[in-house]
């Protein structure tokens, strides 16, 4: 590497870009040095490669900084010291896919390329993250006030006990890979691109094994029910998520295990709709009672409370109960709950009832009634307007 050129320059941006200037400064020079487009043309391809480069750095805030500070110099630890390997360090095949397959569809140089060599070449031999586990957990709306504990049994995929996960039958060996050579890769010339493919025999170990676990027939994993006491906290809402560290499919050739998420819906409920941490409840109120004022007993998530009611307690009031509603699962506090007033009219009234509410009719007078006399004022007022516009 003698005199590397500026990545910024080679870009075509300012040091001050922002990464999306620096995506779109890509994007269009790899439409212009694409290989598809560019078939045995030398220089596009060492361009190619060239603004590929600039822009695994450039993009990546840590790798960027590094330039900033030391150039290429400062970027001999993440290429290590042969510097940028196009197809081991690139590591951005989803914004070329992005950019470039729906222009050229799929298939083509390009494709080999990259997706089928580099890509997968690397992660076949170096140890794998086991693959993080999502569920899916129906809880009732009490488990969500209260928090509870959940014994669930979840199907995963675990290190064979019988080859401890090396899909070897135990006392033979592996062996190396004959149609790769134990390389894992297969190279070969397209046009003027070398195209490194993942050996299909071995996919990439550089390994095959000559004879199988029966257990797990080679794939170093079984299918297993793994039964966990899942803890869920007070708060929870449908949509939260719990995290369970390193409870996911166990890793690939010592990688760590992934983690579990367990993705929570909670079921609703006959009487009470969480708004928050406050529980919300209608209750329906006889007529006579909002009248006259008194007691009903309202349910809460945890017993029963009194409430007392004023005289002339109107339809739609909402009253609060401190403390009654959810734990919050974001401080220690609680929340509320919200009572409304529903005032019913009584219906299929008998001869005795009928008599008494004609009786209390001919009593009431408008004062007893202030929304309905202001209403009719208000209608009187209207009526009285009208006619004085006519004169
Ligand atoms: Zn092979
Ligand atoms: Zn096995």
């Amino acid at each position: 590497m003698a005199s590397k050129q500026d990545y910024y320059e080679v870009l075509g941006v300012a040091k001050s870009a922002t990464a999306d200037e620096i995506k779109k400064a890509y994007r269009k020079l790899a439409m212009k040095y694409h290989p598809d487009k560019n078939a045995g043309d030398k220089e596009a391809e060492a361009k190619f490669k060239e603004i590929s480069e600039a822009y695994e750095v450039l993009s990546d805030a840590q790798k960027r900084r590094q330039y900033d500070q030391f150039g290429h110099d400062g970027l001999k630890s993440a290429f290590g010291p042969g510097g940028f390997d196009f197809a081991r360090d690139f590591t951005h095949f989803s914004d070329l896919e992005d950019i470039l397959g729906s222009l050229f569809g799929g298939g083509g140089i390009f494709d080999e390329f990259f997706g089928g060599g580099a890509r997968r070449r690397r992660s076949a031999t170096a140890p794998r993250r086991g693959a993080d586990l999502r569920f899916d957990l129906e809880i009732e709306f009490e488990e969500a006030v209260f928090g509870s504990e959940r014994e669930v049994t979840l199907p995963v995929n675990d290190p064979c006990a019988d080859c401890s996960g090396t899909g070897v039958t135990p006392g033979s060996r592996k062996e190396t890979c004959k149609h790769c050579g134990g390389r894992g890769v297969i190279v070969s010339s397209s046009g003027f691109f070398q195209v490194r493919q993942t050996c299909p025999v071995c996919s990439g170990t550089g390994e095959v094994i000559a004879s199988p676990c029966r257990k797990c027939h080679g794939t170093g994993k079984v299918k297993t029910r793994r039964r966990l006491t899942l803890r869920i906290p007070p708060g929870v809402e449908t949509g939260s998520r719990l995290r369970l560290g390193g409870k996911g499919e166990a890793g690939e050739r010592g990688g760590p295990a992934g983690d579990l998420y367990v993705q929570l819906h909670v079921r609703p409920h006959d009487l009470f709709q969480r708004r928050g941490d406050d529980l919300f409840c209608e209750i329906p109120v006889p007529v006579e009672m909002a009248a006259l004022g008194g007691e009903v007993q309202v349910p809460t998530i945890d017993g029963y409370a009194k409430l007392k009611l004023a005289p002339g307690t109107e339809n739609g009031k909402i009253f609060r109960l401190r403390g009654k509603g959810m734990s919050s699962a974001h401080s220690y506090g609680k929340g509320d709950q919200l009572v409304q007033v529903l005032v019913e009219v009584p219906v299929r009234l008998n001869a005795a009832q009928k008599k008494l509410l004609a009786e209390f009719q001919k009593a009431q007078s408008d004062d007893n009634y202030p929304t309905a006399s202001r209403f009719k004022k208000r209608v009187e007022a209207f009526f009285d307007r009208k006619k004085e516009m006519k004169k």
